[in-house]
């Protein structure tokens, strides 16, 4: 039986999931940042280490 005291390894990434797709730090929906911030705006949580990709230039 597992010891509940005992902390979980610790995971390359807490984000299982990300839909921010044009965010620098998502690959496939899954986030690279290592570590994000969260913070709480006008529409709920929001991930505050959200670096948009400039928009491609049109050749
Ligand atoms: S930094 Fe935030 S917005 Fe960007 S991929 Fe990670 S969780 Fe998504």
């Amino acid at each position: 039986m597992a010891n509940p005291q005992e902390k979980r390894a610790q995971a390359a990434s807490a984000v299982a999931s990300c839909s921010a797709t044009d965010c620098s730090y998502n690959e496939n929906r899954e986030c690279h940042a290592g570590e994000i911030r969260v913070e709480i705006g006008g529409q709920g949580a929001v991930c505050a280490t959200y670096n948009p990709t400039k928009p491609k230039a049109r050749p």
